[in-house]
């Protein structure tokens, strides 16, 4: 079987990172930053970095429309952080009209962590990704506020002031989207890029 070509959304962002842990897994991995790139790609990562301008470059690069399309249509994605507010279907406090790519039938909440858990790191149980739990590190992270029927719940902070909160979701038509308010691609650990790799290659 041939790799799955998995692009990294590159026009802001961790990129480097995601493309290293994807490039050690055995994808083809690349960066994607026009729509043409966008077209050739099995499956796409969406960093973390800053969601309102990741949206606005996405707008003024003529790569919103062709990722809302390419989503739509069921291709894979995996959403770290940022990445994550931008597969919401619905943000609350974003910036006045932010844009978003959506199909993830949630509401997610920026920088939902607040000022005195800006940054913090936990173990987390997460379904799906067998043996030990996975070390999550949120940097200004947002989290999933609600979900949509169809929308699974893969992982919740346990403990501390923000007990029971989702940051982890699988959804999309066909459960092709998923999403983590941390940042995996930071920690040395592949399971979650592992998860979302056998995503890409059962639907390619
Ligand atoms: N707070 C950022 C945002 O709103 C996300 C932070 C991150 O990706 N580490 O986009």
């Amino acid at each position: 079987m041939t790799a799955p070509r998995v692009g990294v959304f590159a026009l802001q962002g961790d990129v480097r990172e995601h493309l290293r842990v994807l490039t050690d897994l055995g994808a083809t991995a690349e960066p994607v930053r026009r729509p043409e790139e966008l077209e050739r790609v099995d499956g796409l990562v969406l960093p973390g970095g800053e969601s309102t301008t990741m949206a606005k470059l996405a707008v003024a690069f003529d790569l919103l429309e062709p990722l809302q399309k390419r989503v739509a249509d069921g291709m894979p994605a995996y959403g770290s952080c940022a990445g994550m507010i931008l597969l919401a279907d619905r943000i609350e406090d974003g910036i006045e009209g932010q844009p978003t790519i959506g199909g993830l039938d949630v509401v997610v909440r920026r920088n939902a962590f607040g000022r005195q858990v800006h940054s913090f790191e936990t173990d987390l149980d997460f379904s799906g990704v067998e043996g030990e739990p996975v070390h999550a590190v949120f940097i200004r992270a947002p989290w999933v506020e609600s979900t949509g029927p169809g929308v699974e719940v893969l992982a919740r902070v346990e403990g501390g002031p923000a007990d029971g909160r989702v940051v982890a979701v699988r959804g999309g038509d066909s459960a092709q989207l998923l999403a983590t308010s941390f940042h995996p691609e930071l920690t040395g650990d592949p399971r979650v890029h592992e998860l979302f790799l056998k995503i890409v290659r059962e639907r390619s």
